[in-house]
């Protein structure tokens, strides 16, 4: 059976040095949303706790709820519930949010310096604080969100600016509603990995935590934590001239050993179209059509390593690491090494 290796080693590393960056493992939180980009929610969720990592992000309440015993806070980015609960905070998206929760309930509102997406404007704030203090939720936190962070501009900077005249409004009205001062938090890993000092209450970091960055410019050693392994389910010979899989794409140009393994595009690895020349990570050639549950590969190994590299595919594919990672199915069996 196919499966996927979660280097410890790896992760420990990569959340180290972050920590670092940001000025302490309290200064963390790990991003597990959309089962920890690919890795697997509840097994990420149990090394970075093991590391000392106090707060997640996930997406939804339903992913809050499996990891909810390893942090001490879980910030929840799109969904909601009604019920207060010490451990989860909610996501302020628009004032609108704010009628979908009850009394007492912690909030982090997230305030649009610019990437014109989720969060209130500017002219909403005071709106926003009046609601929440009609509405009794505890204000835990006031966040943004970086539109170019892994872009090559000072675009970053500009938005930095912006976020720095949002926090100053947001402490006027603390004053005004007798608000306790919340946390502050606007970076993702690739703004942790560009500024000099982090001055906020903690970064929100995930891309970076599982070894990968989308910068152009960036020599910071992280580490990949995922490997994508296949099983052998058979061998055989091909004869030079025979063809290989959908459309008989691959020609062998020579006799040739080649197997089949588990691994396919139902698994959430691209479909790749046997056109170009991909290789698995100890350079086996890829051959042919990738097909739904398995592929064929110049190798007779009874274990395969597909990929230990999600930003070498990526750019095969014209994506981005994220996108490699978070398509993996959660079926894959995941196994920490
Ligand atoms: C996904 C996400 C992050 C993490 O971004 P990375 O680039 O993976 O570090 C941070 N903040 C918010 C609001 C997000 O949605």
């Amino acid at each position: 059976m196919s499966f996927i290796e979660l280097d410890k080693k790896a992760y420990f590393h990569n959340l180290k040095t972050l920590s670092q960056k940001v000025g302490g493992v309290d200064k963390l939180a790990v991003v597990l949303k959309d089962n920890a980009y690919g890795h697997g929610l509840v097994e990420m969720a149990i090394l970075a706790c093991e590391f000392g990592i106090k707060r997640a992000i996930v997406r939804n309440l339903d992913e809050a709820k499996k990891i909810q015993k390893y942090f001490e806070n879980i910030l929840i980015l799109y969904s909601y519930n009604t019920q207060p609960n010490k451990k989860l905070s909610f996501t302020i998206n628009s004032l609108h949010d704010i009628s979908k929760l009850d009394k007492n309930s912690s909030i982090h509102l997230k305030i649009d310096t610019g990437m014109n997406r989720n969060g209130i404007s500017f002219l909403e704030i005071e709106k926003a604080f009046y609601l929440i203090s009609q509405k009794e939720l505890k204000l835990d936190g006031v966040m943004t969100h970086f539109r170019s962070a892994d872009e090559d501009s000072d675009d970053l900077f500009w938005q930095i600016n912006q976020w720095q005249q949002a926090k100053k409004q947001v402490i006027k009205f603390i004053k005004k509603y007798k608000f306790k001062k919340p946390l502050f938090h606007s970076a993702n890993s690739a703004t942790i990995l560009r500024v000099k000092t982090y001055e906020d209450d903690f970064a929100r970091c995930g891309i970076a935590t599982y070894g990968y960055t989308e910068l152009l410019h960036d020599n910071t050693p992280l580490k990949p934590v995922l490997s994508l392994w296949g099983e052998k389910i058979g061998s055989r010979v091909l004869k030079k001239g025979e063809r290989v899989g959908y459309g008989g794409v691959f020609k062998a140009s020579k006799d040739m050993v080649i197997s089949t393994y588990d691994i396919g595009y139902g698994d959430g690895f691209f479909r790749y179209d046997g056109t170009g020349c991909l290789t698995t990570a100890n350079s086996s050639k890829i051959l042919g059509r990738v097909s739904m549950d398995s592929m064929s590969i110049e190798s007779d190994d009874e274990q395969i390593c597909i990929f230990d590299d999600a930003k070498k595919l990526s750019k095969y594919f014209h994506t981005i690491s994220y996108d490699i990672l978070t398509k993996l199915s959660p079926s894959i069996k995941r196994i920490i090494v």
